[in-house]
């Protein structure tokens, strides 16, 4: 096999954008059926098709070598894979990669939290859409609030530093909770980012477009409450961030709809498939696991194919709230 050694290279798309962050996602399984995320009764990709322990390490080492920085391992839900411990301790060694962090709806992080943070995970970000366990379960179909809690608590207690919760916001569902959640956050010292709706998939549980909320809104109702002082930090993401004075957490906003951040741009996603998507608003992409399998030994085609697959990176998304409109591909598949 021909190893990797120094990262010598970046990946450039078309427009200029440099590419070093890479959202891979190791199921698109969940045992949760989030209202805004899932259809009640989904049919999962075969498990022949999805990348192996191996396959998705060696991806992971090419894209490092190629310049990626930053890894976050998502899903579906990443701890429902059996062996994602062993994959982010594999992961979590490569030689230049600067994070390894992790998106999870924290049902099973009670388990997992201390192995993830020993095996070389940096950062986590927990889903948490309401504190009332009635709702939380409407809201995520499947989901027990006591359990996620208690991940919550577990990835304190095993060291993780800013621990970020991520809310998506539904009028009518959870929006009145936003003050709530931001208290829960600011008193445990956690950061925490409200999400607008994406139009990913076709659901029939709500009307996307009567219950989407702007980040824009959420931040004046908050600032009618607590007084919000904008960070200059930037994150390289399309969170923007403010704080309350006196306290450490970060409030971010997340707004694919009402700001675009395409411009800033520097990431790409991998499905479970091996699929690399080049922006979650569009279908263009490269079968990257035809590539793995075909060349099993030889990395320089695959090292082809991602720096070929940058020249499609599309230049923005297009979201559009109409029910004809939204793409057919769930958020599972690309994990947000
Ligand atoms: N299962 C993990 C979780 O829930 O954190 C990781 C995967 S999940 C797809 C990643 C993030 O996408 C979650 O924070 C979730 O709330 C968000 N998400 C899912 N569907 C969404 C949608 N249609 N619009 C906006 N955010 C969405
Ligand atoms: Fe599962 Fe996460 Fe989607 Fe909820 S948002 S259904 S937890 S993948």
């Amino acid at each position: 096999m021909s190893i990797e050694t120094a990262p010598s290279a970046s990946l450039q798309d078309r427009f200029g954008r440099t590419i070093d962050y890479v959202r891979l996602s190791v199921t698109d399984r969940c045992d949760f059926r989030c209202v805004y995320c899932m259809a009640e009764d989904m049919t999962f990709v075969p498990r022949a098709q999805v990348l192996t322990l191996e396959e998705m390490g060696r991806l992971a080492r090419v894209l490092v070598a190629l310049g990626v920085k930053r890894i976050r391992l998502t899903g579906g839900e990443p701890l429902v894979r059996r062996d994602v411990a062993q994959l982010v301790h594999n992961i979590g060694a490569l030689p230049g990669l600067r994070e390894l962090n992790m998106t999870t709806n924290g049902a099973r992080l009670d388990r997992f939290a201390a192995t993830l943070k020993d095996g070389g995970l940096d950062r986590i970000n927990i889903s948490l859409d309401s504190l009332d366990p009635e709702r939380f379960r409407q809201l995520t179909r499947t989901g027990d609030l006591k359990q996620v809690l208690a991940g919550i608590e577990a990835a304190r207690s095993a060291g993780f530093k800013r621990i970020k919760l991520n809310s998506v916001i539904l009028r009518g569902r959870n929006h009145d909770e936003v003050p709530a959640l931001v208290d829960f956050a600011l008193e445990k010292g956690l950061d925490i980012s409200f999400i607008e709706e994406m139009p990913l998939g076709q659901i029939t549980e709500h009307d996307r477009a009567l219950e989407f909320v702007s980040s824009e809104e959420l931040r004046e109702e908050l600032s009618e409450r607590l007084t919000l002082v904008p960070l200059a930090e930037k994150t390289g993401g399309p969170s923007r961030y403010w704080q309350v004075p006196g306290s450490d957490s970060r409030i971010g906003f997340i707004s694919p709809h009402s700001q675009n951040f395409c411009h800033l741009c520097n990431r790409v996603r991998v499905t479970a498939e091996g699929r690399m998507l080049l922006c979650l608003g569009h279908e263009h992409s490269v079968d990257l696991r035809a590539v793995l399998r075909a060349h099993p030994t030889d990395d320089a085609p695959l090292r082809q194919a991602i720096i070929g697959a940058m020249d499609i990176k599309p230049e923005r998304h297009d979201f559009n709230l109409a029910p004809g409109e939204q793409l057919v591909r769930f958020m599972n598949m690309t994990g947000g």
